[in-house]
């Protein structure tokens, strides 16, 4: 993901608020954003090369990449987990594109990888519902 990738990232982004006000999204980008790579170079002073997800709420949209975090029963959520980012990686974790395997020297490939690769969404599973009698 880079700053390039605004565009398609807000056409698919969900049409709606990400925070409810301004403590919940600078609370959530603080425990966040504050150590992601995405956002190192606005925290060098390169805002315009800063993660296009960041923009994309203040835009007043949901990147669908903000995947809900733990909620008690009743729906409440700590400021700082309230969404899990898929496309957050540690500044110090290394490199932000995935490394693959490589194909092992002299050996066929059955099939292409391409299609294989990309991002693994994770979904809550379904919640049990009680079943009127
Ligand atoms: S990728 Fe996610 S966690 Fe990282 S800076 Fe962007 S919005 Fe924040």
């Amino acid at each position: 993901m880079t700053p390039d990738d605004y565009g398609h990232l807000y056409a698919e982004a969900h049409d709606e608020p990400a925070f409810s006000n301004s403590d919940e999204g600078y609370g959530w980008m603080d425990a966040n954003c504050a150590t992601c790579i995405h956002d190192k170079p606005a925290r060098q002073g390169r805002d315009h090369e800063g993660c296009p997800l960041i923009l994309i709420t203040l835009m007043s949209k949901r990147p669908i990449q903000f995947l809900d975090g733990p909620r008690s029963p009743e729906g409440l959520y700590n400021i700082a987990d309230q969404y899990r980012c898929i496309e957050y990686r540690h500044e110090n974790d290394g490199p932000t594109d995935p490394q693959p395997i490589p194909d092992p020297p002299g050996q066929l490939t059955l099939l292409p990888r391409e299609d294989y690769q990309g991002h693994r969404m994770l979904t809550q599973a379904p919640q049990e519902t009680a079943v009127p009698r």
